[in-house]
């Protein structure tokens, strides 16, 4: 009898824990902002440790925010190497763990990849969000790590076992271009992973690679179905918002000319104008 009065209970209260998760709002902040007010660097990961600025990187902003955008459901990020794209991988998904919590996915290239970076970059950005995956029954290991509302499963592109169980609502798939082909024998593991995510509505994919050789580029393919924005400053002469490209340097006197009026601004010139994203 006390038994089943328990187990009643138990039903009723995980119920309202669930009607409490679907009904409350969303969180006003937005991943920049969360990142801005509760992202710590350590000192482990980065050579600047400290609290995390986006003004400090602000090309970073409109992408992260992009994740809190209710139209879009997939990101692509083609940069270089060594602009924080990993960065923007871990804000995300501390966002989620705080205030969004879902079933996340991580993608790294390779089983051993998804382990390094779990050891080296995801452990110290979410070390008081988790359960230590030392401490016994904390139910957490290195591939798998579960929070309040939800969990993140890493994986390896390379492993088709790691892409077939559980359905996720935010993939995060790191150096794309880096994937093989198959998994295994199981097919293409971005689409494989692609498609845990069906049955969420407010699914969000987020691939960031650097690309590798023309034509066969996998982040190459996602960027020119995207609506390309680009990084841009607006002339300070003419005012022309414009990405500035390589051949727009002038070497000798170390600064760019606007593509629009040729004006010619040193680097200072340029960033005091202020920022911009647009299409391009
Ligand atoms: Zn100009």
């Amino acid at each position: 009898m006390t038994r089943k009065r328990k187990d009643k209970n138990t039903t009723v209260l995980l119920f309202r824990d669930i009607i409490k998760e679907t009904l409350s709002p969303p969180p006003d902040l937005t991943v920049s902002e969360w990142a801005d007010a509760y992202r710590k660097l350590s000192s482990e990961s980065s050579a600047e440790p400290g609290q995390w600025r986006t003004d400090r990187a602000p090309y970073q902003r409109e992408i992260m925010d992009a994740v809190n955008d209710p139209e879009v459901e997939k990101i692509v990020i083609m940069s270089s190497a060594q602009v924080g794209k990993t960065e923007l991988i871990l804000n995300t998904l501390g966002y989620h763990i705080d205030f969004d919590p879902a079933p996340i996915m991580i993608m790294q290239p390779t089983v051993a990849l998804a382990q390094s970076f779990s050891k080296e970059r995801l452990a110290p950005a979410i070390k008081h969000k988790v359960a230590d995956a030392k401490s016994r029954d904390s139910g957490n290991t290195t591939l798998n790590k579960s929070f309040p509302g939800g969990y993140v499963a890493l994986v390896g592109a390379n492993a088709p076992s790691g892409l077939a169980s559980r359905p996720i609502r935010i993939l995060l798939a790191d150096e794309i271009d880096r994937f093989p082909v198959s998994a295994g024998t199981e097919g293409d593991p971005l689409a494989l992973a692609e498609k845990r995510t069906n049955n969420f509505y407010k699914r969000k994919k987020i691939f960031v690679s650097t690309p590798t050789i023309k034509g066969a580029s996998r982040i190459e393919v996602e960027y020119e179905l995207s609506t390309k924005e680009r990084w841009s400053l607006a002339c300070p002469s003419c005012s022309e918002y414009q990405p500035l490209i390589w051949e727009q340097v002038v070497f000798a006197s170390e600064s760019v000319a606007c593509k629009y009026c040729g004006a010619i601004h040193n680097e200072y010139e340029w960033k005091a104008r202020g920022i911009f994203n647009e299409n391009l």
